[in-house]
């Protein structure tokens, strides 16, 4: 049985770093762990709450059941067929390494995923994704553990109905699994996707007129490193709300005041308004509520500025909630999962 400790601090185990404790710590680092636990569920303290790299998760305060860390590690190459490579990854992986491996192989799909906090087990729950691609684009299988009667279950890519930040692990199996492996499916010929952000421009920039695999990913990576804050030095967790999914018509009352609104088509008839833009332009930038802030350069995403705890940054996401609603009439939600 992994061991239990008791009163674990959590923060240095999610990237927004603010105090809290866990009344049960427990890490799984292989799959006789993870079986072991399961076999001894009826004893574990409740609620379970699975932890990956803490990435998108925000400590609210003290946890009274069993922090269940996923450390599972190893990367696996499958299989191949004449289109593909299959890899297998473990839970506990970090993903930015996964995205390194894949880019020193030259296996062509996760590259524009790179630089993404958080582990691999986590990548399926909320469908990752940057620079025009998702997890669910190279996602081939996942497996994962049913908690309530140690079943190990697999689900295709097709089946885990992932859409925007969304997937069934966020929903009809919400805290019902534990994701102990990935596999994904890499082509074996780049496809790559450049035209998102600012990708070509810094590649002309660089004089690359042929990129290679790696230098999309030092060049996402870069672009990256320059709008968001490092984890190590300020505790965040990303974008800290969904782009809002609006309709047209929606968004042509919302254009009526403000002309310059940014947007996205998804469909004929709707589209995705860039959360950011409306916290910024509603002058949120630099707005703070005890140790927590709103970042000075990408106002998507909630900083631990000072100090914060849990309750000042669940305090400002609801203000800048309130504000947004009044001032657009939008209801932004947040992407990171409040503990
Ligand atoms: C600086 C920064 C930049 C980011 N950029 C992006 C981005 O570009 N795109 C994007 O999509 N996200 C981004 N994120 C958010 C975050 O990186 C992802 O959500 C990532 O997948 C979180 O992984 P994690 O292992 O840290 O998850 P955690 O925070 O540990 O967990 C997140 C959720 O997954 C569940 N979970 C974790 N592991 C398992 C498992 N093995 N089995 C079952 N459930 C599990 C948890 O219970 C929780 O509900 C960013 C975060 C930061 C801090």
């Amino acid at each position: 049985m992994p061991k239990l400790i008791r009163n674990q601090s959590l923060k240095s185990l999610h990237t927004f770093g603010v105090e809290a404790k866990a009344k049960h710590y427990y890490e799984l680092n292989s799959e006789i762990d993870v079986f072991d636990f399961l076999t001894e569920i009826d004893d574990i303290a409740k609620p379970l709450y699975i932890l990956g790299g803490g990435a998108n998760t925000l400590f609210t305060s003290n946890f009274k059941g069993s922090i269940v860390k996923m450390n599972m590690q190893g990367i696996t190459l499958m299989h191949q067929d004449e289109d593909y490579y299959y890899v297998e990854a473990n839970a506990g992986v970090n993903w930015d390494d996964f995205v390194a491996y894949c880019v020193e192989n030259k296996y062509y799909g996760a590259e524009n995923l790179v630089a993404i906090p958080g582990t691999v087990g986590a990548a399926p729950i909320q469908n990752i994704g940057a620079y025009g691609v998702e997890a669910k684009d190279i996602i081939h299988m996942v497996y994962f553990y049913n908690i309530d009667n140690f079943m190990l279950n697999q689900l295709e890519a097709k089946s885990c109905k992932f859409g925007y930040r969304d997937s069934i692990f966020k929903n009809e199996l919400k805290d019902k699994v534990l994701i102990n492996k990935v596999l994904f499916k890499l082509s074996k010929k780049p496809n790559f996707k450049l035209s998102y952000g600012k990708i070509n421009e810094v590649l002309e920039q660089k004089g690359v007129s042929a990129p290679q695999i790696s230098d999309i990913a030092n060049t996402i990576r870069e672009i990256r490193g320059e709008k968001l804050p490092d984890v190590k030095k300020i505790g965040n967790a990303g974008s800290f709300f969904k782009n809002p999914i609006i309709t047209i018509e929606q968004l042509n009352i919302i254009k009526k005041d403000f002309p310059k609104v940014v947007s996205y088509a998804i469909s004929d008839t709707e589209v995705k308004l860039a959360a950011g833009w409306l916290i910024d332009n509603a002058g949120l930038k630099g707005y703070a509520i005890g140790g927590a802030s709103v970042h000075q350069n990408q106002a998507l995403v909630l900083i631990n500025s000072d100090n914060a705890t849990g309750h000042d940054v669940v305090a400002l996401s609801q203000y800048i909630q309130k504000e947004i609603k009044q001032i657009y009439g939008v209801d932004l939600m947040p992407e990171v999962v409040f503990v």
